[in-house]
């Protein structure tokens, strides 16, 4: 008797209420914690800086976003303020998500904006600083409070997770601009993917998750400041009360905002691409059916050359502050295995998110070209890719950057205290991951129906 009132609801919820039994269909729940340092201390992305940052133009945040399919699958998708994703950091969060939550490695997303106005982090890229001993205890004092927020940040967006309604869209912004020589004719997305999280009536926006594909590079001086992509997500929560809004960096690496350096123009380029979400918000968005399924794996790059011991010795004497501190680190290396690393683990992650959305996220500084060559083998209207994601270690060029060379070529390798640029090959090494992983989800949810 009880099994037929059962199926009764479902009838009447299924039949003559779609909206209603979709809308239960999915979960999301959302978190948001201020990180800005409360200490003077360096910040990172440029090496000329000299002293530590202090002031502020406004709050750093990390923000975190908990999505259920309606099979239980639950992934969480982390945005923060910051240059980079530390490996070390996303080890100790993703330790800590499947240990509290039950999470799998490839269900845990950790995304940064890549401001160049945010803390120094205990990671590679802070040895191109001009630190002190005691600089680098502020540094890792600074990542244990980060670590600690950033694992209760995961634990309230858990907590949080409320029937919602999925639903995605793409718009447009127009102010990345190719920043390779030929400066601004080089190639360029303007995509802005989005995806609407609102309650289970569809009538209050709960939470959105956006990207673009351009370096956080519009200011460079000592204040704490989210640049663009903060400024998108504080103008989109004010716009709408109570929602939680979450950018990711797409495939940026080579883009820059044209121009740079006035609070004013990181404001406006803010604005801009928050109404490039607000005009997809405002159309009719594709709703998410199906359920989620992830894949992440680690895909192993290789390095042109290595130097020796002896070369390395050699730039210890030299005259420059970036050499000496890429030796420096190698020779620990050396010291600790005996020998240089062939190869580095990149890691790759795939979301497919309802039958509507691949959601690609590749770690390091990843070049545009990957964003038009994964839509254009996975589906244009389908495909987003993030960059930035789950470790930051180097510029991700592609074949084409790479043979050109120039900064994200191979120059950059330095400030990463790697060893020589890539060597040919990995532009196909990623992609192929990416399309193998997708082909195999798509696969597996197909024979799930
Ligand atoms: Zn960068």
């Amino acid at each position: 008797m009880r099994l037929l009132a059962y199926w009764a609801v479902v009838f009447v919820v299924a039949v003559l209420h779609p909206e209603l039994a979709s809308a239960a269909d999915w979960q999301a729940g959302f978190s948001k914690v201020v990180i800005t340092p409360e200490q003077p201390m360096f910040a990172s992305g440029y090496g000329g800086r000299n002293k530590p940052s202090a002031g502020q133009v406004n709050e750093l945040h990390g923000r975190a976003a908990a999505l259920r399919d309606p099979s239980g699958k639950t992934v969480v998708f982390l945005s923060t303020d910051l240059i980079g994703v530390p490996v070390k950091m996303a080890k100790v969060l993703c330790d800590h998500a499947e240990r509290k939550h039950g999470l799998k490695r490839a269900d845990v997303m950790i995304t940064c904006s890549h401001t160049h106005c945010g803390p120094a982090l205990d990671d590679k890229l802070s040895y191109m600083l001009d630190m002190k001993e005691e600089d680098w205890e502020q540094v890792r004092r600074y990542q244990q409070i980060l670590n600690a927020k950033l694992m209760a940040l995961i634990d309230r967006a858990m907590a949080d997770l409320s029937p919602a309604k999925l639903a995605t869209g793409s718009g447009v912004s127009r102010f990345a601009a190719n920043r390779r020589d030929p400066k601004g004719l080089g190639p360029y997305d303007h995509a802005v993917p989005v995806l609407r999280i609102s309650s289970a009536d569809g009538k209050t926006l709960r939470g959105v998750i956006f990207g673009y594909a351009c370096h956080s590079t519009v200011l460079s001086f000592y204040n704490w400041c989210s640049d663009y992509g903060g400024f998108a997500m504080d103008f989109l929560e004010e716009q709408h009360p109570g929602a939680t809004a979450l950018f990711f960096a797409g495939c940026g690496g080579d883009q820059n905002p044209l121009p740079r350096r006035k609070v004013e123009l990181s404001q406006k380029y803010g604005r801009m691409l928050a109404f490039g979400v607000e005009r997809v918000l405002e159309t009719r968005m594709k709703s998410v059916g199906g359920t989620l399924r992830t894949d992440f794996r680690h895909v192993d790059l290789e390095f042109a050359s290595l130097p020796s011991k002896s070369d390395l010795e050699k730039t210890l004497k030299g005259s420059s502050r970036y050499e000496r501190a890429r030796a420096g680190v190698l020779l620990e290396q050396y010291a600790r295995d005996g020998k240089l690393s062939k190869t580095y683990p990149c890691p790759v992650q795939v979301w497919e998110l309802g039958e509507n959305v691949t959601w690609v996220a590749i770690g390091g500084e990843v070049v545009i070209d990957y964003a038009l060559r994964l839509k254009r083998e996975l589906g244009n209207n389908r495909t987003w890719v993030t960059g930035y994601a789950n470790d930051v270690m180097a510029y991700i060029p592609s074949e084409r950057v790479l043979k050109e060379g120039g900064y994200e070529g191979g120059s950059s390798m330095l400030y990463y205290q790697l060893p020589s640029p890539w060597k040919s090959g990995l532009e196909a090494a990623i992609v192929n991951s990416v399309v193998e992983m997708s082909g195999d989800l798509r696969k597996q949810s197909a024979d799930s129906n």
